[in-house]
């Protein structure tokens, strides 16, 4: 019996992600330098039936809930092919997540069934101008409006965020101000439509691996309390239970693009000749694949234990998911590094694919948790574990 191998379920997962990135190559490498919605990507990706994985099965998904599991092996197919693919599958989960944990039934019906197809593109706003990794200084505010404080009114600016110039609606993490002496102010979930009025969007800065972004402006926007999520003040609650469940499909995505990367190079090392040999023979560039697909084969093993572990208990495997990411998208780094240096010129030849995959690797070391501020709780975690109970998490088993 193989210990470490994936279910036949998450195999089949994977082939039919495998096919959709099929699907897209012939394109891949001109929606990968889009900053707007690549058509062809999208009719391919609505075709196919990826968008189910994002929501549980009571509303158009496949699964009962959303498998992190499932989500990873997808990215990681997904990725490989196209990280315009890529991003516009991830998103659907990331953006909705929180109707699906915490929506009413209202909300679920009216807008999950649409995610699952694709016909409708979710974000997720909790980025600031002035408020990255500390989201707890955020400004976007929730205020109570009318005569019997029956409504509300959101103002404030998101930036940087994910399928803003297309989505549907923000998922969108608000302050709410203390109503009382000695309270504090709390942090809450909103589900605003895109086409709510006061919402505008401008585009964000292009930045060096395109991707559909924009700021997101809510001027004024008139709210009541049908589009909360969730219970008012749980706010981080929603954000932390979407990042347990989607953390570890980024490692998932990670791992693809060190495998396409990797296969590029090795191609090239065993076909171009120097110094009468292939470079794979030549000893330093032996070293160069080696580690290379030690890095890759160690972060796949990390990204589909976090998500199983996330799967099975999403609410204590956090820190496990942010192990997986900073493991896999710092080794896809390294990895893709060497691979453009294996490649020598050819590796620098810009909108190559391989050139792509270098510029798509960095953002991934910066979004949904920079590695810094990821290692930050990994160590807590840790230590906590270690002066606690006197064992590791893995010792104990958990
Ligand atoms: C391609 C892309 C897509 C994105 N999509 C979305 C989206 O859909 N929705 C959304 O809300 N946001 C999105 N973002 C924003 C993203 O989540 C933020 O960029 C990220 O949270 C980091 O915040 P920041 O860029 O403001 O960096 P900062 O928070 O300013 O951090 C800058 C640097 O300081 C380090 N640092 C910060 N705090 C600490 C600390 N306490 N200890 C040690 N080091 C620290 C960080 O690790 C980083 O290296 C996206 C960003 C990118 C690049």
């Amino acid at each position: 019996m193989a210990i470490l191998e994936l279910p036949q379920l998450y195999k089949d997962v994977q082939a039919e992600a495998r096919a959709v990135g099929e699907q897209v190559a012939p394109f891949a490498a001109e929606a990968d330098e889009c900053s707007e919605i690549h058509g062809p990507t999208l009719a391919v990706l609505r075709a196919s039936r990826l968008c189910e994985l994002t929501v549980p099965s009571a509303y158009g998904g496949r699964f009962e809930q959303v498998d992190p599991l499932a989500v990873c092996v997808a990215r990681e197919a997904c990725m490989k092919a196209s990280a315009h693919l890529d991003a516009l599958l991830a998103l659907q989960g990331i953006g909705s997540y929180a109707i699906a944990l915490g929506g009413t039934e209202t909300q679920r019906r009216s807008w999950l069934p649409r995610v699952a197809s694709g016909e409708s593109l979710a974000a997720l706003a909790l980025t600031e101008p002035e408020a990255g990794s500390d989201l707890k200084a955020i400004t976007a505010t929730l205020r109570p409006s009318g005569t019997a404080g029956e409504g509300f009114v959101l103002s404030g600016r998101k930036s940087f965020i994910s399928n803003a110039p297309v989505a549907d609606f923000f998922t969108t993490l608000v302050r709410e101000p203390a109503s009382g002496e000695g309270e504090e102010d709390r942090y809450s979930v909103v589900l605003v439509p895109a086409d709510s009025p006061g919402v505008r969007i401008t585009p964000s800065p292009e930045i060096i691996a395109p991707h559909v972004l924009g700021e997101v402006d809510f001027v004024d926007v008139p709210l009541t309390a049908e589009h909360r999520l969730g219970t008012p003040g749980r706010g981080f609650a929603h954000v932390l239970a979407t990042l347990s469940v989607f953390r570890s499909s980024v490692a998932g995505a990670a791992v693809g693009l060190m495998e396409g990367a990797l296969e590029i190079a090795t191609r090239h090392a065993v076909e171009r000749h120097q110094f009468g040999r292939p470079l794979a023979r030549l000893g330093a560039v032996a070293n160069l694949l080696a580690d290379s697909w030690g890095d890759l084969e160690s972060s796949r093993l990390l990204a589909y234990r976090a998500a199983d572990m996330a799967r099975q208990d999403p609410a204590t495997t956090l820190d496990y998911s942010s192990m997986a990411k900073v493991a896999a998208t710092e080794a896809a780094a390294r990895v893709v590094d060497r691979c453009v240096q294996i490649m020598g010129r050819w590796g620098l030849i810009k909108g190559s694919r391989i050139e792509q995959y270098y510029r798509q690797a960095r953002p991934m070391r910066i979004y949904e948790g920079a590695s810094e501020v990821l290692r930050l709780g990994i160590a807590g975690r840790l230590c906590r574990d270690v002066l606690e109970a006197g064992a590791t998490p893995a010792e104990r088993g958990s």
